[in-house]
């Protein structure tokens, strides 16, 4: 083995001790190598990636104590009681310590028990916490949200500004700098800051799979809301209005209809903040109404929905916030309520602002209007903002699922493309389009641009049809928006070509969200459920006995298990300590801590249930344990059709025989009869089964060729040569 796999090898050992995990996810193993090697790093990855665990790893596994600098003191009393839970050595530093407690994580730390340290920035700056840190023995420093260095974020803290000077007093240690949300600009302003110019970046697509965003109109908003949340009854979700006064009402509203839920804001008193997010957490009440500012606490990863009841400011605060749907990868919906007169009142809070900074902050809203008034795939929207390119429609979007009426717009896009070129890419989309409907103002003329050849070409649409074809152009990438000068457009190659080369083209119409029947808002609920694969009764309980765990500990439920855990063990029916460890999420210091209960409520289920248990029928070798493996097994074992279970996996037939083979051939004994019997009557299968018996090669090229591929399908092959193998050789 060389070196770099022994290290492999250590941390996947440690992975699933500690964390659970059998595998790292995207990024993750890169990343830990890097800091672990003493390059500085620079991640950025969308919420839920699982951007934690590149720094907690490589904490645990090196000497000394890593230093995290984090905004929020909710969310470092959130990681360090979920790191506690796995046995690791964690505590924090920040003001809401008493003294004793402020001197036993000096001691701890300097003892060198600590692996990880908490610390927000402002306790960093502090002359006494600086002496104590240059006297301990550190591993690295990870900066957690990192985005809060920039002016251009939308989350500025100007602590954030001081951090490179301190890690400088505290002696030449790596740096692993985190965040979700950063556009170009801001990542080019965080590294400039940190110095980290030259680091190892990490970055991944944006794009969060699991969730399903979706835009309704701000009508009887009150009676959809209290709609969807009943439909999606004891998951968890948050709420955002723009004002402390609608969080409160609608939060009230919620409690009268039935519904457990609290507000938080800035103006409650903060005990009463931090107990509602406690009820939060704990699952004591379902849904947390919020203003937009405060929720980066808010932490928990089976966030099933998230409702922005007005508007966003932009773009960048509505991916963060939808973002913390589903975390756990499991479902999120988010959906906005959009109005206009939502826009007119952003606006409205903008007047008094100086002159950049308003306009600014109107181009952002733009660009909320135009995410909510396009039907064109929502995610290829938010992602082409971040500035990557899509060429795909999601599917998985309320524009993809119920596609609007489409026009073709092969001359509008010539048009478009001609009028940005002939006015010397200078322009916003507002100037465009007054241009192209020969709109005589004073600008127009300044420029000359009355007598230019485009001039009124566009005259028989509207202003907002044109707005709307230019930004559907920009999102195709016939025109791009200028990096330094927001709002401008420019040609890009794919838009120079395009006149010359011209192709068809069509473009969607926009919404109208003022104008909208009832009809057309009726059964949206159905649309995106998604079909369930595990035991929903077993989850239950599991949920349930969590809970219970949760409040005899003081801890919130995930910090126990996290539901993708609790789904798999109402999949795999874990009835010992050794299965449970097995289970992706569970470690073993949850299986010491936590397994008991657990173990016993599903092996007391499965005799009640009489439900034959995977490990009856599993598993010589642990290779073959993977997710999609054990699904299988156990469906098979409930003899369920092969073309359902395909369906579920969202794989095809083939795959899945390959699948089965690979169990097979590791030497699981699966049962298939219940299958074969319907497809093949029993001679048939005696034919192909004896010619396996005699067969030199199980090679299924060679059977098609010998049996004849007019008599036998290669599926029929394959099927029998599993049936054999199973009851022959395993
Ligand atoms: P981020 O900080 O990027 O938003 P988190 O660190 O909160 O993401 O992780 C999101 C979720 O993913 C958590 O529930 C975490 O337990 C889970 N997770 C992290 N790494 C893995 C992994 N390798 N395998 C499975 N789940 C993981
Ligand atoms: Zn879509």
């Amino acid at each position: 083995m060389s070196v770099n796999q022994l290290v492999s090898a250590n941390l996947k050992e440690r992975l699933k001790e500690v964390f659970g995990y059998s595998q790292f996810r995207g990024a993750q193993e890169e990343i830990i190598r890097s800091i672990l090697s003493g390059i500085n790093t620079f991640v950025i990855m969308p919420t839920g990636a699982g951007k934690s665990l590149c720094y907690q790893l490589p904490a645990i596994v090196s000497e000394g104590t890593a230093i995290v600098i984090s905004p929020l003191i909710a969310l470092m009393k959130n990681q360090v009681d979920q790191l506690n839970a796995v046995g690791v050595n964690a505590q924090f530093l920040n003001s809401t310590l008493s003294k004793a407690e402020m001197t036993k994580v000096k001691k701890d730390t300097l003892g060198g028990v600590v692996k990880l340290l908490y610390v927000a920035p402002e306790s960093l700056t502090k002359e006494e916490n600086l002496a104590f840190l240059q006297k301990a023995h550190l591993s690295f420093v990870a900066i957690d949200e990192a985005h809060c260095i920039s002016e251009w974020g939308h989350d500025f803290r100007p602590e954030y500004r001081k951090i490179k000077h301190i890690i400088e007093n505290l002696g030449n240690l790596p740096v692993i700098a985190l965040t979700a949300t950063a556009t170009p600009k801001v990542q080019l302003d965080i590294q400039k800051n940190l110095q980290m110019e030259e680091a190892a970046l990490f970055k991944t697509s944006f794009n969060r799979k699991n969730l399903y965003y979706e835009v309704r109109p701000k009508m009887d908003t009150k009676k959809q809301l209290i709609k969807y949340i009943k439909h999606h009854k004891g998951k968890s979700g948050i709420i955002y209005c723009l004002s402390r006064k609608k969080v409160e009402e609608i939060a009230e509203l919620l409690n009268v209809n039935d519904i457990k839920a609290l507000p938080y804001h800035a103006g409650l008193d903060g005990n009463v903040r931090m107990a509602n997010q406690d009820a939060f957490l704990n699952e004591e009440v379902d849904v947390i109404v919020a203003t937009i500012a405060f929720g980066m606490g808010i932490d928990k990863p089976d966030v099933r929905f998230v409702i922005h009841y007005d508007a966003p400011k932009s773009l960048e605060g509505y991916y963060q916030e939808t973002g913390r749907a589903g975390r756990d990868g499991l479902e999120g919906n988010c959906v906005m309520f959009y109005s206009y007169n939502d826009i007119l009142k952003l606006e409205k809070f903008n007047k008094d602002k100086p002159v950049t900074e308003r306009d600014n902050a109107k181009y952002l809203l733009q660009e909320i209007v135009s995410y909510a008034e396009l039907s064109v795939c929502r995610r290829r929207q938010l992602l082409h903002y971040f500035g990557e390119h899509v060429d795909r429609d999601c599917g998985y979007c309320d524009n993809c699922l119920r596609p609007k009426e489409k026009f073709e717009a092969q001359d509008q896009v010539a048009l478009a493309v001609k009028a940005t070129l002939l006015t010397d890419q200078r322009f916003g989309i507002p100037h465009l389009v007054d241009v192209l409907r020969g709109v005589e103002n004073q600008y127009v003329t300044s420029y000359g641009h009355h007598q230019l050849e485009v001039y009124g070409k566009g005259q028989d649409q509207e202003a907002n049809h044109w707005a709307s074809v230019f930004r559907q152009v920009s999102l195709y990438h016939f025109l791009e928006k200028d990096v330094d000068n927001y709002g401008i457009l420019k040609v890009t190659e794919k838009g120079l070509a395009f006149p010359e080369a011209s192709y068809p083209v069509t473009l969607s119409k926009d919404h109208d969200y003022s104008n909208v029947t009832e009809e057309e808002e009726e059964d949206k609920e159905l649309l995106n459920t998604p079909a369930k694969a595990h035991d929903q009764v077993l989850f239950e309980l599991l949920k349930a006995l969590r809970k219970k765990v949760a409040k005899e500990k003081g801890l919130p439920p995930y910090v126990i298990f996290q539901d993708p855990s609790l789904e798999e063990m109402a999949t795999t029916y874990p009835t010992n300590k050794e299965e449970l460890g097995q289970i992706n999420g569970v470690g073993v210091g949850k299986v010491t801590k936590f397994g008991k209960p657990f173990v016993d409520l599903i092996a007391k289920y499965v005799e009640e249930n009489e439900i034959e248990t995977a490990s009856e029928v599993v598993v010589k070798s642990a290779v073959n344990k993977s997710k999609t493996k054990i699904f299988i097994i156990q469906q098979i074992d409930r003899k369920i059709d092969l073309e359902e279970i395909a369906d579920a996996k969202g794989i095809t037939m083939a795959e899945l025989l390959g699948e089965i083979e690979h169990i097979c051939y590791s030497g699981t004994r699966l049962n298939l009869d219940y299958y074969v019997n319907q497809l093949m009557d029993n001679d048939r299968q005696d034919e192909i089964y004896d010619y396996f018996m005699g067969a030199e090669t199980d090679n299924i090229q060679v059977a098609v060729n010998t049996l004849g591929a007019d008599d036998f399908s290669e599926e029929e092959l394959r099927l029998m040569r599993i049936k054999f193998i199973s009851e022959v050789a395993n």
